[in-house]
């Protein structure tokens, strides 16, 4: 668990850059002060502890570096953790199943696409259709191997099928819907795209739903405040993060999430 919160801090700070790298069109591999250009050292490079060390500013120039690289890392390093910990076969992880750690693997990389989308979306209000692509070859293959666990454990069922095509409706249908019909003015085209590696993750047209109502509750109760204290009627709003969220939890607690469904 202590090798997965490092590895998730490292990878929480690469995300950050990658979204200012692609955000500026800069491939530059040094880090750097976005105010002074002081190109950082080794020790100014270590997640989260430098941060802290520095007080969260340059070290040369003492600008605020910002919120966005410290959460980044925090939060990929608590994402690494929890996967592990709630993961919804977690007994298959521990005895080492080839599939499970296939899928442990695909979740992980996926992770860091979706902290790139998360920072990228949150800051910028819309995300990098290379990142949204590569999310969702991973979706594919994801759902692919969880696709070879069945037919190899239990035979062919069917029933996924139709649960991914349920998910597939539920998920980036709608939102391609609610894109479509309100001309893009409610949700964006990335958000659609976004929803085809959620969908392919969860495979389950209930998990789907839920998705669906967590994301839209947890960006309601977050965002309204803002949107009241901003005065805007149309504030547009950065929706990715929110079905990031919404997944999570229902990714990890869908045991929980199904029991209730098969409970009726
Ligand atoms: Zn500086």
């Amino acid at each position: 668990m202590i090798i997965l919160g490092v590895f998730g801090a490292a990878f929480g700070s690469f995300a950050c850059c990658q979204a200012w790298r692609i955000y500026k069109h800069d491939k530059s591999a040094r880090s750097h002060c976005m105010n002074c250009s002081y190109k950082l050292k080794w020790y100014d490079n270590i997640p989260v502890l430098s941060w802290l060390m520095l007080g969260g500013k340059c070290r040369k120039c003492r600008k605020p570096i910002g919120a966005a690289e410290i959460l980044s890392e925090l939060g990929l390093a608590v994402a690494f953790v929890l996967s592990f910990v709630l993961w919804p076969h977690h007994q298959q992880l521990v005895e080492l199943c080839g599939f499970e750690i296939a899928k442990f693997a695909l979740f992980l990389i996926q992770l860091v696409l979706f902290a790139i989308l998360f920072v990228y979306d949150a800051k910028w209000k819309e995300m990098p259709v290379p990142i949204l692509i590569a999310s969702c070859v991973l979706g594919v293959a994801f759902w692919v191997v969880n696709f070879i666990k069945i037919i190899v454990l239990f035979g062919f069922d069917q029933m996924t099928l139709i649960q991914l095509a349920g998910a597939m409706l539920i998920l980036p249908g709608f939102y391609y819907f609610m894109y479509k019909a309100s001309k893009e003015k409610w949700v964006g085209s990335g958000d659609a795209i976004l929803c085809v590696p959620l969908a392919m993750m969860l495979g389950n047209f209930w998990l789907a739903m839920f998705c669906l109502f967590l994301s839209n509750m947890i960006g309601s109760v977050i965002m309204l405040p803002v949107t009241i204290a901003k005065k805007e009627k149309h504030a547009m709003i950065p929706f990715g993060p929110f079905l990031i969220l919404g997944f999570l939890v229902v990714y990890y607690f869908q045991v929980l999430f199904l029991n209730f469904i098969n409970g009726f």
